[in-house]
């Protein structure tokens, strides 16, 4: 259980309100309260993406746990301590704030969240929340008492909508809506230092890294309640996935500026010999594709001996066609593409991406996060 839960929203595939999914009775469970509703979105999320590493960040707010005695079973309760105290559970005083902030600064990466909730009272503050169907999913039991997750529809709140468009017309009356916000990459890839010398949780070295809290648009210390300093660049990574006859057998991170030779065994990079059956193996090369990166794009490269196939994500999120790489010329890989080492072998990207790639997805026309098309792909793979 422990191990799908990275500490850090960064590292997640994917938010848990954890304090909606608890309290939610219709999904099992003994009493008001139960963790064991959220160890069932686990199994599900597994299931769902065939990965059991599959990371999750789940967010709680302090009245989860301040009402302990709602908790049927008391071992929850010392469980949840130990989450929230080793960071892998986030705890803050507005839970639904700091997901839709979370979701926000996450979006180019195309993090869901699940929940029940459709957060009708915030549609003002997130207009994206109108008609979204994207992003969030939604518990709900089956009759076998597991749990099946089923993308939950945000639908338009009239009232709000009405608002929003009342928001934006005296936003670019003032001229403020270009400054009013952050690009999210910005805060997303730059480590940040709370000016309180003793605080740590935005450590850079810590390992786990908190997202900041943004109020009115600056990062801000949870805690001290102070604007956080820039504390240098914070390297990118991409998130490649092995899937071997549809089930991820692995996950591996690649650095910008990095070239990582991927193969049977390789001499410098990822060796996936012991990873494969027997009847696969033979078919893939000692190293068979080089990922790396130029100017902050992930690019894949057949070196192989039997060939390599791609498929790549259209526009509408859609997987085209398998089509052979020709041998030795790079190609871009961006999240959601496909790339088969041989038939059953295939390496997957996740929704995270380079700075650059983030930056070209936020700058949409009307400056709305695009679509998470990739995560839309990648966990639907089940
Ligand atoms: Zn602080």
């Amino acid at each position: 259980m422990e191990e799908n839960l990275p500490g850090s929203a960064l590292a997640a595939d994917y938010l848990v309100d954890l304090s909606n999914v608890v309290r939610d009775r219709s999904l099992g469970g003994p009493g008001p309260r139960s963790l064991h509703r959220f160890r069932l979105v686990i199994r599900a999320l597994v299931h769902m993406t065939t990965d059991s590493r599959v990371a999750v960040h789940p967010v709680a707010d302090t009245s989860l746990l301040g009402g302990a005695r709602e908790f049927a079973d008391r071992r929850d309760v010392t469980v949840l301590r130990r989450w929230i105290s080793a960071g892998l559970v986030e705890e803050v005083d507005d839970a639904d704030q700091r997901m839709l902030e979370l979701l926000e600064l996450t979006s180019a990466a195309g993090t869901r969240a699940i929940t029940g909730d459709r957060f009708v009272g915030h549609r003002r503050e997130h207009p994206w929340l109108q008609g979204d169907n994207d992003r969030f999913l939604r518990p709900v039991p089956t009759p076998s008492g597991s749990v099946r997750l089923v993308p939950l529809e945000m639908g338009i709140s009239v009232d709000a909508e009405i608002s929003r468009h009342e928001e934006l017309a005296a936003f670019k009356k003032q001229g403020l809506l270009r400054n009013s916000r952050r690009p999210p990459s910005t805060v997303v890839n730059r480590f940040w230092r709370c000016p309180e010398r003793r605080c740590t949780l935005y450590d850079a070295h810590s390992g786990r890294v908190l997202l900041p809290r943004l109020r009115g648009g600056v990062p801000t210390c949870e805690v001290h309640g102070l604007p956080l300093a820039d504390a240098g660049a914070r390297p990118a990574m991409a998130q490649l996935k092995l899937m071997v006859d549809g089930i991820c057998k692995a996950r591996y991170t690649v650095e910008e500026g990095t070239r990582t030779g991927i193969g049977r065994n390789p001499t410098a990079g990822i060796a996936l010999y012991d990873l494969l059956p027997d009847r696969l193996a033979p078919r893939i090369s000692r190293e068979h594709v080089i990922v790396s990166t130029a100017g902050g794009i992930l690019l894949v490269r057949d070196v192989s001996t039997y060939g390599t196939r791609m498929r790549t994500l259209n526009r509408h999120g859609r997987l085209g066609p398998w089509a052979r790489l020709p041998n030795g010329q790079s190609r871009r890989f961006a999240p959601g593409d496909e790339v088969e080492l041989s038939p059953g072998v295939v390496l997957t990207r996740s929704g995270r991406r380079f700075p650059a790639e983030l930056a070209a997805a936020w700058q949409t026309p009307d400056g709305k996060p695009s679509p998470p098309t990739a995560a839309s792909q990648t966990t639907s793979l089940g």
